[in-house]
């Protein structure tokens, strides 16, 4: 019966595993064999002239990456991984690897990241790389768990949709029948129409589709969002959600990822403190153009160098408040008092945006005015604007990036390491 690997002590008296041939040293008389799985390493000490000569013989054989099955006695050794050692009664090779290797899974020679990314599959048998992924995984699971316990309903929306959410030019058209069609840019327009179906708190985690050309290290043209709308609610409300969902994660990573945080050699896995800070933007953008060198003024958009001075500023994650109405989404609530400025934020971690969200105009009439003020056409919407007819709630909700989140949680270098198969301007393939 097989066995996990770091199932295996220095007491425990004989085992089977079956694994990858992590790397093999054959020093003559003596032969070593590390077998990975993906719990872990074992040292397989191979004495040729104490072990039956077939045993030698497909060690011989044996090429690096290859599936092999080890039986054998366990024995306490100081110097293997884990303090103990295999010594084998039979080996035999599972699925042989060819050679040579695109890339060397025992990482002693580095790999760009394009090679990486070729080879998703040997990159990930690294542990360094499925930690990443143990991690995004117990944060999706930390999302639903967060989710279903306070009451949320998970939708599933479409995903090909005859209009843009926002309008502009980041859309991918697609072929469908005799139709113009396109991959949704968010699931915005649905889960707001969730509102006006009773739903009252919603959220999804799928896909979403920028044909931004961007070439930059935070940005996909496939990305994961995290998504919600709350009725009877407001940007305040979901703020707050917001926050607690992240520390929430945060805290369950913690707790139940240890090995995988050992594993990328994180030093220190800290939870963000509560009450995350906010920022009105009128003060971040003096903050941006006291510290950037470029111009930055009142009603521009914060880009990567203002957020990265913003972000160096504030040390930890915050929220950007107050922002102009211009730049931010026709569905965006304008204050009462105020209509220059909107009930929208974003939340920043210091390195960059993670989340977008704002109280959602509910008024039909507000939001065709908002809509045409935008420079788009009323008319394209209406299958959106219908709902807004019937009694729609007031609500409000935002949409966090689960890459960007996982990049930053782990402090990765490129947003892309956050994605078993990124999809960018120049890669749609694997
Ligand atoms: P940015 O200004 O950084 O390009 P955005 O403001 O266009 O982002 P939103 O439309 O506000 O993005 O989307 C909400 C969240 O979804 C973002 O805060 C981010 O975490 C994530 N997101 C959006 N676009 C991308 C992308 N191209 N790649 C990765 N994540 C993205
Ligand atoms: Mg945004």
């Amino acid at each position: 019966m097989r066995v996990p690997i770091n199932t295996i002590t220095p007491d425990t008296p004989s085992a089977e595993v079956i694994g990858w041939a992590h790397e093999i040293r054959d020093l003559g008389g003596l032969a070593f064999l590390l077998i990975r799985d993906r719990t872990g390493i074992i040292q397989v000490t191979v004495p040729k002239k104490k072990v039956a000569p077939e045993i030698a013989e497909t060690i011989r054989a044996i090429s690096r990456e290859s599936v092999v099955r080890v039986t054998g006695m366990v024995k306490p050794e100081g110097k293997a991984p884990g303090g103990r050692e295999l010594i084998p009664d039979a080996i035999e090779i599972v699925s042989l690897s060819a050679t040579p290797l695109p890339l060397d899974v025992a990482e002693k020679v580095p790999a760009e990241l394009d090679t990486r990314l070729d080879n998703r599959f040997l990159d990930a048998r690294r542990p360094r790389v499925s930690a990443i992924f143990k991690i995004r995984n117990a944060v999706q699971h930390a999302t639903r768990n967060f989710f279903f316990d306070n009451g949320f309903i998970e939708i599933n929306t479409s995903k090909i949709v005859a209009a843009a959410t926002e309008g502009g030019t980041e859309l991918f058209p697609i072929a469908y029948f005799e139709k113009e069609a396109f991959l949704n840019q968010s699931p915005q327009l649905y889960k707001q129409m969730m509102m006006a179906a009773g739903f009252e708190k919603v959220y999804e985690i799928g896909p979403i589709f920028r044909a931004e050309e961007h070439n930059t290290t935070k940005h996909l043209n496939e990305a994961t969002s995290i998504d919600i709308e709350v009725s009877f609610t407001d940007h305040i409300g979901v703020m707050q959600t917001l926050e607690d969902l992240v520390r929430d994660i945060y805290q369950f990573v913690d707790k139940t990822c240890s090995d995988a945080i050992a594993d990328l050699g994180l030093d220190s896995f800290a939870v963000p403190e509560k009450g995350f800070p906010r920022l009105p933007y009128s003060e971040a953008i003096e903050i941006a153009s006291a510290k950037c060198e470029e111009d930055i003024a009142y009603g521009d958009d914060i880009g990567t160098a203002a957020e990265r001075a913003i972000g160096e500023e504030m040390g930890r994650m915050y929220f950007i408040v107050d922002w102009p109405s211009s730049i931010r989404p026709y569905y965006a609530m304008p204050y009462e008092n105020d209509p220059e400025i909107c009930k929208a934020f974003d939340m920043m971690h210091p390195r960059m945006e993670l989340s977008s969200g704002a109280q959602r105009v509910h008024q039909h009439d507000l939001l065709v005015e908002q809509i045409a003020k935008k420079g788009l056409n009323p008319e394209n919407f209406e299958f959106y604007l219908n709902p807004f007819r019937f009694g729609m709630p007031p609500h409000a909700g935002w949409g966090l990036g689960a890459e960007r989140l996982v990049t930053t949680m782990l402090g990765l270098p490129n947003v892309r390491e956050a994605v078993l198969f990124p999809r960018d301007r120049h890669r749609v393939v694997p």
